[in-house]
C-alpha cells in the first residue's frame, strides 16, 4: 500500500474585504461595520496537490504539522488545516466539495436568506421611519435575487428602552412582511436580547407576518423553551425555534434531540465544517434542522452551502455578502432565492497569487 501524502508547506495571510453595505447594531453588540478579514491558508502535499481555505493557524502550529500525513478519512480532518484539506480533497478528484457526499451530484442549489437586516434605524426617533428604513433594505435584498430574509430584533435589550425597542421590532416585521410579500420566508434574531415574555409578546404581535424561525430568543433554557412551545401550542404558531452559534450550552443538542430545539445553528467556521460533516445526519436521524452560521467569517458563506449534500434536513444557508481582495468567489451565484454552488473542484474559489503573495509577505507566514 502506497503511504499517505504528507505535508510539505504551509503559506498563511489574512485577506481583507468590505461588505457592500455598512451593518448595524445588534441585541448584544455595536456596529458591525463595512470591513471582513478572511485569513486564508493553503497547503502543498508531498504529491504536489494543494487547496486553501478559512483558517486562524498560528506560525508554530503550522510549523508542527509539516511532514505530518493527511488523513486518510474525510471524517479525520483536522480542525485547524479543515478548510485546505478539504478543498485540496475536491480537487483531487477533480470534483467540487458538495460531490465528496455524493458523487452522483453535478449541481447544487440551496435555498439561501438575506442576513443583512441589523439595527440600521437607530439614529431615527420614528418609528414608521425605522420601518420603512429596514423594507428598503429588504427590497434591496430582493434586488440581489433574495426570497428570504432574516431580520435582526431585541432592540429593546440595550439599546432602546424595552417598550420602545420591542414595538419598534414589531413595527419592522410587519413592514418587511409588506415589502417582500408572502411567499417570502422571514426570520427573526433576537441574540438572546428577549426573554420569554417578550418573546410571546412580538411573536403573538406578528402573528399576521408568518415569522418561519425565532433565533436565539434568549440563552437557551428547557424550561423556557418548554413553556414557549406550548404556548405556542395553544396560539396556533408554527414558529421554528433556532438555536446554536456561539457559545452554545453544551446540552443544546440534548434539547434538539429531544424536540426542544428545531434548528441547529452551530457556525460553520468553528466548530466547522468537519463537525458539520458528522453532526448534520446525526441531526437528520433525530428530525432536527440545520442551519450553519455563517456571519461575519466570508468564507463560510461559500462553505456552508456545499453541507446540503450531505444534510436532508439543511434549511437554510446564511448570506452576508462581501467581496475580499484575492479572493474569487465570482462563481457563485445567488439566484430566485437559492446560492448555485458552482460545480469547480473544491470549493470553486479563485486565489489572486499577487495578492496572497503581498499579503503572506505583509502580514502572514510560509512554513516548509
Ligand atoms: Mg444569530
Amino acid at each position: 500500500m502506497p503511504s499517505a501524502p504528507t505535508i510539505t508547506r504551509i503559506e498563511w495571510a489574512p485577506l481583507t474585504g468590505e461588505r457592500p453595505r455598512l451593518a448595524g447594531s445588534n441585541a448584544r453588540l455595536g456596529v458591525h461595520g463595512k470591513s471582513v478579514t478572511c485569513p486564508i491558508a493553503r497547503i502543498t502535499t508531498s504529491d504536489g496537490a494543494q487547496g486553501f481555505g478559512w483558517s486562524r493557524i498560528s506560525q508554530e502550529e503550522a510549523a508542527s504539522w509539516i511532514g505530518q500525513p493527511v488523513p486518510a478519512a474525510l471524517e479525520e480532518i483536522p480542525f485547524a488545516l479543515e478548510y485546505p484539506l478539504w478543498d485540496r480533497a475536491g480537487k483531487l478528484v477533480g470534483k467540487p466539495v458538495y460531490a465528496l457526499a455524493d458523487d452522483r451530484l453535478t449541481a447544487l442549489s440551496v435555498p439561501c436568506y438575506d442576513t443583512t437586516l441589523y439595527f440600521d434605524d437607530l439614529h431615527l426617533t420614528d418609528d414608521a421611519e425605522a420601518a420603512e428604513l429596514i423594507a428598503a433594505e429588504a427590497v434591496e435584498g430582493l434586488a440581489r435575487n433574495h426570497r428570504h430574509f432574516k431580520i435582526k430584533v431585541g432592540r429593546g435589550g440595550m439599546h432602546m428602552p424595552v417598550e420602545a425597542g420591542t414595538r419598534r421590532d414589531i413595527a419592522i416585521i410587519r413592514a418587511v412582511r409588506a415589502a417582500v410579500g408572502p411567499a417570502a420566508k422571514i426570520l427573526i434574531d433576537a441574540n438572546n436580547g428577549y426573554n420569554l415574555n417578550l418573546t410571546k409578546q412580538v411573536l403573538g404581535a406578528t402573528a399576521d407576518a408568518d415569522i418561519y424561525w425565532m433565533e436565539e430568543a434568549f440563552h437557551e433554557d428547557p424550561m423556557l423553551y418548554a413553556n414557549l412551545r406550548e404556548w405556542m401550542g395553544r396560539e396556533g404558531l408554527s414558529v421554528l425555534i433556532a438555536d446554536g452559534e456561539g457559545d452554545a450550552s453544551s446540552r443544546l443538542l440534548e434539547w434538539a434531540q429531544s424536540g426542544l430545539i428545531d434548528v441547529v445553528q452551530y457556525d460553520v467556521l468553528r466548530p466547522g465544517f468537519t463537525r458539520w460533516w458528522s453532526l448534520g445526519p446525526q441531526l437528520d436521524g433525530w428530525n432536527v434542522r440545520s442551519a450553519p452560521h455563517a456571519y461575519g467569517g466570508v468564507f463560510g458563506v461559500y462553505a456552508a452551502p456545499h453541507l446540503a449534500a450531505r444534510i436532508q434536513g439543511f434549511t437554510f444557508a446564511e448570506v452576508d455578502p462581501a467581496e475580499v481582495a484575492g479572493l474569487d468567489g465570482s462563481a457563485y451565484a445567488i439566484r430566485n432565492g437559492e446560492v448555485n454552488v458552482p460545480a469547480l473542484p473544491g470549493f470553486g474559489l479563485g486565489l489572486d497569487e499577487t495578492t496572497y503573495q503581498r499579503a503572506i509577505t505583509e502580514n502572514g507566514f510560509i512554513a516548509t
